[in-house]
């Protein structure tokens, strides 16, 4: 057997892992990924895609320096789009440059307009009832509309831009409860492991011994689908709430049908929670405040998927930054959004504490691991 000496083994391809394996790997350390399922397979693919801005917080009175770093996320993944930034995103898809946040009269419009555009600046406008898009028009939606420099990547594009270069690197790992077994078994040894396996981190950090401090959370969504969507959407419906009652975007399937995919105040609820509820919750806002909404040819079908982060000190709110738990020759960590994959590629170079080798090895011959499929490829639709 071949014995590998390596700079960084990362277990988990989400967002999380491919983010740092691309910025490891292009600050020069020697670096291999290994996914249990498939790439992107966790939450990753389930994701809606939203580059936040900051806006949640914005909804919540949360004005503060999370909703101002958050609001510089945007840009931060622009510039990787362009291919200016710390990884190379040029052949990953926008599905959206922006998304509008729909506004119902007597819904605390001026407020939350005034409050949003106080916290995020430049990237929100209030659009005049002439100028409103023609698919926000067709919605029969009545109140405010504002625009909101938020963009929505296409995920499965961003998968494959972020692996494709790295193919060789990222291999598929039989033995996820044991991750030191399976490098003993190939001969790898690593100077640092990093785990970004979401829910699989905190029980192997106990295997390990590695728990000690270590606390983390599950925000549980049944996320609803929507399939034949009449146009494409991308927006935050506001209902009474602190939170949207439904942030909708929009996706296609293989074959190109649209599907509208719900999430926001309509999909949070337990997971074992019927699915139709979902689907009744979606259908009643939609009949409350996108009354023209024709949707006489749409099937449903629903994702029941947990967020897993690191322990927020405010129930029922997400952390305000990634999270990463350091233990003996390990970091354990958690994005919190898709959004911050670049805060935490900045935390985790900052503590690794060694330079890069410079080494690139030769890991093909470790076995390939597949693309996951989005979710609504892989669904059972009903009418
Ligand atoms: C429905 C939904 C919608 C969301 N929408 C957005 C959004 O619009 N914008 C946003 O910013 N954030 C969004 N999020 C949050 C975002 O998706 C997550 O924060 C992010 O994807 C987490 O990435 P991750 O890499 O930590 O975990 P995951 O994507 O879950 O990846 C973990 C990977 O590790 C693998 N794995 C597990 N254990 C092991 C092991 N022992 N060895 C090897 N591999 C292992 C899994 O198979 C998986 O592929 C959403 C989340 C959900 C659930």
């Amino acid at each position: 057997m071949t014995k590998h000496t390596t700079d960084i083994v990362i277990f988990g391809a989400g967002i999380a892992g491919l983010w740092l394996h691309a910025r490891l790997r292009g600050a020069g350390y020697d670096s291999l990924l290994l996914e249990s399922r498939a790439i992107g397979g966790g939450q990753t693919i389930a994701a809606q895609g939203i580059l936040h801005s900051g806006l949640k917080y914005a909804f919540a009175g949360k004005i503060n320096k999370l909703a101002q770093s958050i609001s510089a996320m945007p840009d931060r993944w622009r510039e990787c789009l362009r291919g200016e930034g710390d990884v190379d995103l040029t052949q990953a898809r926008l599905r959206a440059n922006s998304q509008y946040l729909l506004i119902p009269p007597g819904m605390m419009g001026g407020l939350i307009g005034l409050v949003t555009k106080k916290a995020l600046g430049g990237s929100v406008e209030s659009v005049p009832e002439k100028d409103w898009p023609d698919d926000v028009r067709r919605t029969g939606f009545k109140g405010s509309v504002i625009y909101m420099g938020e963009p929505v990547l296409d995920v499965p594009s961003l998968l494959r831009a972020l692996a494709e270069p790295h193919r060789d690197s990222i291999r598929l790992i039989n033995t996820p409860d044991d991750p030191r077994g399976f490098l003993e078994q190939h001969g790898i040894t690593p100077r640092l492991h990093i785990f970004t396996g979401a829910g699989s981190n905190h029980a192997i950090a106990k295997a390990l011994s590695h728990d000690k401090g270590l606390e983390t959370q599950k925000r549980p969504l049944v996320q609803a689908m929507m399939k034949n969507a009449p146009f494409p959407l991308y927006a935050h419906l506001v209902g009474a709430s602190d939170k949207p009652v439904a942030t909708i975007t929009t996706h296609e399937m293989k074959d190109g049908t649209l599907v509208w995919y719900l999430g926001g105040g309509v999909a949070e609820r337990a997971l074992d929670a019927d699915p139709h509820e979902a689907i009744e919750a979606a259908k009643t806002e939609f009949a409350k405040y996108l009354p023209a909404l024709d949707m006489s040819q749409v099937e449903w079908a629903t994702l029941p998927i947990n967020r897993v982060e690191g322990k927020s000190d405010t129930d029922g709110w997400m952390p305000d930054t990634p999270t990463i738990h350091s233990a003996g020759d390990a970091l354990y960590c958690w994005p919190t959004k898709l959004t911050f994959a670049p805060i935490l590629g900045d935390m985790v170079l900052g503590k690794i504490g060694f330079e890069p080798s410079g080494k690139t090895t030769d890991f093909s011959a470790l076995p390939d691991v597949d693309y996951a499929h989005a979710p609504w490829d892989k669904t059972e639709w009903k009418a």
